[in-house]
C-alpha cells in the first residue's frame, strides 16, 4: 500500500506527449506539485474526466510537464495505447533473423522461419 506522500502518477515530458495528442497545454487542468498522493490520483480516475484526445471517459491519468507548469493528461485506454511510444523503428529483418539463428544454434535446435517477405 502506498503512502499518501508517494508519487504514483506517471509524469511525462509534456512536449512530445502533448504533440502526439494534438493538445494545447492551456486546455488542460493544472496538476498539483509533486509528490501527488495516491488519493489525488485515484480521485482523478473515479471522476472519469474526458479523454483529452477523443472525449471518451478516461481510464488513465498522467501528468505532463509543460511550459505552463504541470498539467493533467487524462486518456482512455485506446488513446493511451495509440500514443505510447514503443521504442525506435524495427531493425532490418536480416538482423532479427541473425539473432534467431544464433540463439537456435546456441541451444542446438533446428530453426525454420517462415515469413511473408519475398
Ligand atoms: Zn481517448
Amino acid at each position: 500500500m502506498l503512502g499518501c506522500g508517494e508519487e504514483v502518477v506517471a509524469v511525462h515530458d509534456g512536449g512530445d506527449l502533448l504533440q502526439d495528442l494534438g493538445v494545447d497545454p492551456a486546455d488542460l487542468d493544472p496538476a498539483p506539485a509533486r509528490p501527488v498522493p495516491e488519493c489525488v490520483y485515484t480521485g482523478r480516475l473515479v471522476a472519469r474526466y474526458p479523454c483529452v484526445r477523443c472525449g471518451d471517459p478516461a481510464t488513465v491519468a498522467a501528468i505532463a510537464e509543460t511550459p505552463l507548469g504541470r498539467r493533467w493528461v487524462d486518456r482512455c485506454m485506446p488513446c493511451l495505447v495509440a500514443t505510447t511510444p514503443r521504442g525506435g523503428p524495427p531493425g532490418p529483418l536480416e538482423d532479427t533473423m541473425a539473432v534467431l539463428r544464433e540463439a537456435a544454434a546456441t541451444v542446438g535446435v533446428a530453426l525454420t522461419v517462415v515469413t511473408d517477405e519475398a
